[in-house]
């Protein structure tokens, strides 16, 4: 038995015996062929497009139905390169001139494509280099006949394991036999993470080479809390899992049961409990989870998987399908947050020395005013289809905030002349999540509707600690007494001007903050879908009067350790 250690990233308990998912490098014949040879491998070249052509539009249409029309433009740029005449030109030249055989054909031609793409001035081309690879590395697997569809005709229950998974693994597994991810690489916010997180299935990530200890078809269990990967466990370890396995899924049921009760403590105070989401995929997962709006929408995925800046009709898109997914609950959409660590595919960002107190979300929002005006014309357009709220990220001025505002108004009055419906009275609110925003609450809550706490970023700010920093990651603590002061702050700041107050950073998730952050008076809490029961459940369970007791003993406390001792004995 081995055991093996990575980040847990998505909760819970998966058994299963292991797919392994090798990306091998293929080994090119370099023979030349004869002139009677010809015809053969032209037919080769035709059949594996045709089979690559036929894989893509298959995932194309699942991915639409599974995911939703925002993450299909990856495959859509795929078929557009096995369609192009210059593929076909290329291949068949180094056939009929060279007298290459196809693999050969195909490799040359695939390294021409690459540097052509790579030597280009326009990001949009420099970027799609992976979908060229990944489209001739298909072509070339069809032709040798390589089966690439590892989860065909899967049976029994499987754990993928691989060095990362990319959307095209995704998009094509059979999730009623795939029960778990464990991957070499990743973090919190991999594709595989947030993936596993949404499909609610158990992942660890960020193991290291040590990854491959697993041989296909082990036998393994990975416990996507505490990031353990068990290879081939002793009937000792099994017998263990099982209980924690069956506990795990009683509990689930248990708070499935609370999906459609209202989320109300016992002396009658309601409460809002959302969700967060990164696009159309995760509505379900929401619903499912009893989510009662979206508090969140990180339309920064929109931005990241693609291979360009999003244009108005396809930012529209999915903010409609959104906001007519969620059925009439409201919809609060984040303008872009990208920077800090957060790239774009298409787009070089200069290295800065402190990239989280650099170039980042509202900041290019605002210097680069058609990229921000194309995404506020879009939500305001979907605005139309459901209840969407406007939310800034980042904001640390009332001159920016004015600024905003200023642009959505011009936005406004372009789609009153050009006769585009849109929600005239949409709501909009700012996140507070910079140390200036938290002091000046009182002021800023004047001129914008609600204010969205973002813990993730406002603990890094208080606190000068890196969230991303592994060697500074026991001084993030959102319980530091600093933090909680300025979150009480900014609950009373709105609430004294007759406003109200969400969260959407981790910590509106965190089961030990519940009691506190009700008895501050938050009044949305705004989390990841598999959250919410669990909070819903310590929120009933409990008196408002109760939990404004703790919260006020809880901010007499001097440190985090003190603060945290409280409230996990009350
Ligand atoms: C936050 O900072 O708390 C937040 C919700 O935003 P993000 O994690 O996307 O920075
Ligand atoms: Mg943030």
């Amino acid at each position: 038995m081995h055991n093996l250690k990575g980040i847990g990233v998505s909760p819970g308990i998966a058994m299963g015996n292991v797919l392994l998912i090798e990306k091998k490098e293929l080994i090119i014949p370099t023979n030349l062929i004869e002139e009677n040879d010809i015809l053969q491998e032209i037919e080769k070249f035709e059949k594996a497009k045709k089979e690559s052509l036929a894989q893509i539009e298959k995932l194309i249409i699942k991915t639409r139905e599974s995911m939703g029309e925002d993450k299909v433009g990856i495959f859509e740029s795929q078929a557009e390169i096995i369609n192009d005449p210059m593929l076909n030109d290329s291949v068949l030249g180094k056939i009929n001139s060279e007298k290459n055989n196809l693999l050969l054909a195909l490799e040359k031609a695939r390294d021409e494509f690459v540097m052509i793409f790579e030597s280009m001035e326009d990001e949009y081309f420099r970027e799609r280099v992976a979908d060229v690879k990944d489209v001739f590395s298909r072509i070339i697997n069809n032709a040798l006949g390589i089966n690439q569809n590892y989860f065909e005709n899967l049976s029994k229950n499987v754990i993928v394991v691989a060095n990362d998974l990319t959307p095209s693994d995704t998009a094509s597994m059979d999730f009623n036999f795939v029960v778990g991810f464990a991957t070499e690489i990743g973090g919190r916010t991999s594709h595989s993470s947030i993936m596993a997180r949404s499909l609610e299935i158990p992942a660890v990530v960020g193991v290291g080479k040590d990854i491959y200890n697993c041989k296909h078809d082990d036998f393994i269990i990975i416990d996507g809390n505490s990031g353990e990967i068990f290879i081939n466990p002793e009937e000792k370890i099994i017998n263990e899992y099982k209980i924690k396995l069956d506990s795990f899924l009683a509990e689930k049921a248990i708070l499935a049961e609370l999906k459609e009760l209202k989320v109300v403590t016992k002396d009658g105070k309601e409460i809002e409990l959302c969700a967060n989401i990164g696009g159309a995929a995760d509505l379900k997962g929401a619903l499912n989870n009893g989510a009662e709006g979206v508090g969140l929408f990180r339309t920064e995925f929109l931005y990241m998987n693609n291979t360009k800046f999003p244009t108005e009709d396809e930012q529209f898109q999915a903010y409609k399908e959104v906001a007519e997914g969620m059925g009439g609950k409201h919809v609060i959409i984040r303008t872009l947050d990208i920077g800090g660590d957060k790239d774009l595919p298409y787009y070089e960002f200069e290295k800065e020395m402190n990239p989280f107190l650099g170039w980042r979300a509202l900041r290019i929002c605002l210097d680069k005013t058609e990229i921000f005006k194309t995404q506020l014309r879009a939500v305001l357009r979907a605005s139309a289809f459901g209840k969407i709220r406007i939310m800034y990220p980042m904001i640390i001025s009332l001159e920016e905030l004015r600024k905003v505002n200023e642009i959505l108004e011009e936005c406004k009055a372009e789609l009153k002349s050009e006769n585009i419906d849109f929600d005239e009275n949409i709501e909009t609110g700012m996140m507070v999540e910079t140390p200036a925003a938290a002091i000046m609450a009182d002021l800023f809550i004047r001129e914008t509707d609600f204010f969205s706490i973002g813990t993730n970023d406002l603990t890094q700010y208080v606190l000068a600690v890196d969230r991303g920093n592994e060697k500074v990651s026991k001084l993030y603590n959102t319980f530091n007494p600093a933090v909680l002061k300025c979150i009480k702050n900014i609950i009373d700041a709105s609430h004294n001007a007759g406003k109200w107050t969400g969260m959407c950073g981790e910590f509106a998730g965190e089961k030990r903050a519940a009691l506190l952050l009700l008895g501050m008076g938050l009044d949305e809490f705004s989390m990841s879908a598999i959250s919410i029961p669990v909070i819903k459940k310590a929120i009933r369970e409990t008196s408002f009067e109760k939990a404004k007791e703790i919260a006020e003993n809880a901010l007499k406390l001097s440190t985090a350790e003190e603060i945290e001792k409280y409230l996990d004995e009350n």
